[in-house]
């Protein structure tokens, strides 16, 4: 296998079944702190709270995303019909037909959340193509994710699940839209704290500066980009990265990031069909991060169009 070559980490990756995607987060932890030690990092002590949580979103069921994503359109109609029913049959300050005119916007906003919804989770469970997804893409980011967080708060479900599930939901639906491009209208977006923290070359202006030591994850996913013909850059921020994506007009984005950080480049970008790929942060986050390179072949493969 091509990426076998690029990966240095001796253990086979799995990212489907959740029990060993766990136990690969746990051998990646332990081989990190024994690299941490041989690289003088000791004082930087690896977050097993954060390794965790990567394990969790590998683990995180498409029942779970479809779910979460209907749940929070049904919640929604729920408190808007609240909202109509208190002063229609409480206090009585609509007339008649004031209270029919709020009914109709009320159903009306269900109705185009219910479908917003409905659209997206029928493709996913059916896994089937659907050519209207990726336009419906910008407002359903709009519409959908403040959703998902509402019925989260309500549910008390964690805002990192929340950011999760909208991630896999986004990656789930870049899939099943099936949008190609060629090697050169796709963009990789690194971020700066994938590069090991104490290598001495200034990447973000030019990741060829990269000598491929092969000290950090930059090394491979150069490697593999170059095999792909796709372009691969650093940005060390949110505000770059938009930059980044406005000067080179890529077609299609590949992401890697935290999930705080890819929820939100994912809304910004909603023109744009991305797929984002959760960073490993065994040291903590914005240090010494990696991230699976064969996820990133995944998604190469995903987009561009086979010769
Ligand atoms: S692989 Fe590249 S970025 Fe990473 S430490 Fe080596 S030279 Fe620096």
């Amino acid at each position: 296998m091509m990426n076998k070559r690029q990966n240095n980490n001796p253990e086979p990756r799995v990212s489907t079944a959740s029990e060993e995607g766990q136990a690969k987060q746990y051998t990646e932890l332990g081989r990190l702190k024994s690299a941490s030690r041989s690289a003088g990092l000791e004082e930087i002590r690896p977050h097993d709270r954060l390794v965790r949580q990567a394990a969790e979103a590998s683990a995180l069921s498409k029942t779970f995303v479809i779910s979460l994503l209907l749940g929070s359109v049904l919640l929604f109609g729920a408190i808007l019909l609240a909202l109509w029913a208190l002063p229609y049959f409480g206090a009585s300050l609509l007339t008649p037909e004031a209270g029919r005119l709020a009914l109709a916007v009320v159903s009306g906003l269900f109705g185009i959340a219910l479908l917003l919804a409905v659209i997206p989770a029928g493709a996913l469970a059916l896994n089937k193509s659907l050519p209207c997804i990726h336009r419906m893409r910008g407002v359903m980011n709009f519409v959908l994710f403040p959703l998902m967080r509402l019925a989260g708060i309500i549910l008390r479900i964690p805002k990192s699940k929340v950011r999760l599930a909208f991630i896999r939901l986004n990656n789930d639906l870049a899939r099943v839209s099936r949008i190609k491009c060629r090697p050169d209208e796709l963009l990789i977006l690194l971020p700066h704290c994938i590069q090991k923290s104490t290598c001495p070359h200034r990447l973000t202006h030019n990741i060829q500066a990269c000598v491929r030591c092969g000290a950090c994850t930059v090394g491979p996913l150069l490697n593999l980009a170059d095999r792909y013909g796709v372009e691969a850059v650093i940005v060390p921020g949110g505000t770059v990265a938009r930059q980044m994506v406005r000067e080179k007009r890529p077609k299609c984005l590949i992401a890697v990031a935290c999930h705080r950080d890819l929820t939100s480049g994912i809304r910004d970008v909603a023109a744009l069909p991305v797929f984002g790929v959760l960073n490993e942060r065994p040291f903590g986050p914005c240090i010494n991060t990696s991230v699976d390179v064969d996820k990133i072949e995944e998604a190469i493969r995903l987009f561009i169009i086979k010769a």
